[in-house]
């Protein structure tokens, strides 16, 4: 009898459990419509290719040369704004997303590029929504603009160039509102593309006042794979299955730099194949393509090494450098956040309390302690190596801890 009922129990756990992975992966009905612009530019503006062309044969003498990778040394942190084109929703319900989901889903992001599940690799990048404005005020990075005047969004969202669904025209929705490329990397939070033909899309950063990423308000989540592939597209990444003509042949491999995805660590595919071996070859670490953020596999947990360097040389070479020495997040100081932290804070994400840990060398420093608006909501003075910081009157969300000489080592906690 015992049996009999765990049985059905473990059961549902199972289909729970694997539901919850669809969510996690971009799952195999709701694509991203990167590949479609992309080709659709490809063939029909020569600019564009022209520009293609040139960064990537950039970013592979970058890659190929060893040079001029992003040090290591410090972690680049990217200014992000997010522009919720929602519906007219109160804040909070349906496609006008609240702030917490909003900072938890970049949390997520930054969770995934710094590789914090420990199976892949630390991209060594991360994202922080904007906390100075183009005009220099305090933002928390989130813009809101009902979207619902623009022809066709409201039956069927946003419509990226060059696709013929029933969408509002991209350009007339990004709009709305967007901020400088060179100084924020924007994210559109839509209600739907397509009306539901696809969960996300990305621009491959050749610059241009519409670039940046589209993701449905659904997608905008702690737990989304979605968003990492985007960002993904975004730093120039292609798919692991590049070059398989939409899941019809295994992709040419004659050579791994300028194949494919051009990633020697990947090993080609097809766009269906996930399974436990690969049908297209058995050479390499078949994991790191069937796992990867740039699948459209069900379960995806991993950036690789050779999108690390790609990434690098990416951030380098094309319009994305300016957003490294972009004061964005600068405000505060944290455009640049030293990977030699002199103190460390625990636990994170916190609940009521949280204890910093400080090097002995900061005894009689202050600490302060800003909202993500830039507010300072508390300060003191660290007095022993361990101070315990009250948080119980906080509402959750992201918050910034600074300590140290003129207050420059800073830290983000989340407060749940
Ligand atoms: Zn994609």
């Amino acid at each position: 009898m015992k049996n009999q009922m765990k049985k059905p129990a473990n059961f549902i756990l199972l289909i729970i459990s694997l539901l919850l992975f669809q969510i996690h992966g971009m799952g195999q009905s709701a694509e991203c419509a990167t590949d479609y612009i992309h080709n659709n530019l490809m063939q029909t503006d020569s600019d564009y290719r022209k520009q293609i062309n040139l960064l990537e044969s950039q970013v592979e003498a970058n890659v190929q040369s060893h040079k001029n990778r992003i040090t290591r040394s410090k972690i680049y942190n990217i200014p992000v704004v997010v522009h919720v084109i929602h519906l007219g929703e109160l804040i909070a319900t349906g496609t006008n997303i609240s702030d917490l989901q909003i900072q938890q889903a970049i949390a997520g992001l930054n969770t995934r590029f710094r590789n914090v599940n420990g199976l892949g690799v630390d991209i060594e990048l991360e994202f922080c929504l904007a906390s100075k404005d183009p005009n220099g005020n305090s933002t928390n990075g989130i813009n809101r603009v009902n979207g619902s005047s623009v022809l066709n969004y409201s039956a069927n969202g946003i419509k990226p160039t060059g696709n013929t669904c029933n969408g509002a025209v991209e350009t007339a929705i990004k709009d709305l509102s967007r901020w400088p490329v060179s100084d924020y990397y924007n994210i559109w939070v839509v209600s739907e593309i397509c009306n539901g033909g696809f969960v996300g899309y990305a621009s491959y950063p050749v610059g241009g006042l519409y670039d940046g990423l589209v993701i449905v308000s659904t997608s905008m989540t702690s737990n989304s794979g979605t968003l990492p592939h985007e960002v993904g597209h975004g730093f120039f990444l292609y798919h692991t299955f590049n070059g398989d003509g939409g899941n019809v042949s295994c992709p040419i491999d004659t050579n791994c730099l300028i194949n494919g995805d051009r990633l020697c660590d990947t090993p080609p595919h097809k766009q269906g194949d996930c399974g436990t071996t690969n049908p297209c070859t058995s050479a390499g670490v078949w994991d790191n393509s069937r796992y990867n953020y740039m699948a459209y596999c069900p379960i995806v947990n991993r950036f690789t090494k050779g999108q690390k360097d790609r990434i690098a040389a990416t951030a380098i070479a094309g319009p994305r450098a300016s957003l490294l020495t972009s004061i964005g997040c600068g405000a505060l100081g944290i455009n640049e956040i030293s990977s030699h932290k002199i103190f460390s804070i625990f636990p994170n994400p916190a609940q009521s309390a949280i204890n910093l840990k400080a090097d002995i060398t900061l005894l009689g420093s202050a600490y302060v302690v800003y909202d993500n608006t830039g507010k300072i909501i508390l300060k003191g003075t660290i007095t022993s190596e361990i101070t315990n910081i009250e948080l119980g009157n906080l509402s959750g969300g992201i918050y910034l801890f600074s300590v140290g000489e003129n207050l420059k080592q800073t830290y983000r906690v989340i407060k749940e």
